[in-house]
């Protein structure tokens, strides 16, 4: 029996799923269940009401919501540090420091942040929905976090006072995509469409065709006309990205966008967590309940 013969065999038997982010290594795309971005996955947990154990194959962060989400379900993170630098960056201290100076300022926060911090935000917001979560307050002045490049997206959308907490939190795998390298490819391929995440620089928004979330990215690319883009998000999007789109040519913005933390979790390790039920996500009830206030009033807005 070959690896994958085993995974498959124990998802049967203890009727488990595998979720996998945009990110994960085309192996593990290929074997999960489904594919997406955090809140898609977090809601197809939802939804896979016979499934007993959730493998989330991704960061701390995204498992934590899926956890919160549904606690009648065991969620397994395969690889317990697989942790999101981003997210670390946003501390229950920093949103109360921001809070005190701010004391009638709604706290959106970005759905990469730690359950903790999560437990101290007014409502949640994706990549995909932050301009419109933001439009959905009755307030002109918001506290933003973590990602200060999602934060100024949003302040130039939406035309309100976007306060970024903390000043400078951002994505270092984003961080890594610079113009130059998009106009050199440009040069090559003067018809290419940019598509870029709003967790890349501003510099970077600002040459864009498109600014979305992954699964924006995917959806703009299959209902698209264009026969070439350029791509700046993690490299993981690649594969789904050639997968739904054979005929259509895709290139990496800057091909060592490699998130590290995203690539910790392997088909071997995904195997051990489901044969040994490791590693459980668990968010303290007290924390998980106020958490998912905030994610579940983001959820409202699409109703
Ligand atoms: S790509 Fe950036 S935001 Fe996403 S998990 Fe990696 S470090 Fe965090």
């Amino acid at each position: 029996m070959t690896l994958i013969d085993e995974i498959i065999r124990l998802k049967k038997e203890k009727k488990a799923i595998i979720l996998a982010h945009n990110y994960q290594r085309p192996e593990i795309q290929d074997i999960a269940d489904y594919v997406g971005d955090s809140i898609e996955l977090s809601r197809k947990a939802m939804d896979e009401k016979e499934a007993e154990i959730i493998v989330f194959s991704a960061v701390d962060f995204m498992a934590e919501s899926a956890a919160i989400l549904n606690p009648e379900k065991k969620v397994l993170l395969p690889t317990l540090g697989a942790r999101c630098p981003m997210a670390q960056m946003l501390t229950v201290d920093e949103i109360k420091r921001w809070k005190v100076l701010y004391p009638l300022v709604p706290v959106v926060l970005y759905v990469n942040t730690l359950a903790s911090a999560k437990a101290y935000c007014d409502i949640c917001c994706t990549s995909a929905n932050a301009v419109e979560v933001v439009n959905s307050l009755d307030a002109e002045t918001v506290l933003f976090g973590p990602d200060h490049n999602l934060a100024e997206y949003v302040r130039r959308k939406t035309g309100k006072t976007i306060i970024p907490i903390p000043e400078k939190g951002f994505c270092p795998t984003h961080l890594l995509f610079q113009p130059e390298d998009v106009q050199a490819l440009k040069t090559k391929c003067p018809d290419a469409v940019v598509m870029v995440h709003p967790e890349c620089s501003v510099d970077m928004q600002s040459i864009a065709d498109f600014i979305g979330s992954t699964s924006q990215m995917c959806r703009y690319a299959r209902e698209s006309n264009a026969k070439k883009f350029i791509v700046a998000t993690e490299e993981g999007i690649m594969h789904r990205l050639r997968k739904e789109n054979p005929e259509k040519q895709f290139m990496l913005a800057y091909e060592d966008a490699v998130c590290p933390n995203m690539k910790l979790n392997t088909l071997e390790r995904i195997y051990v967590a489901l044969k040994e039920e490791k590693y459980v996500v668990t968010v303290p009830e007290a924390i998980a309940k106020r958490a998912s206030k905030a994610l579940e009033r983001m959820f409202e807005l699409k109703k």
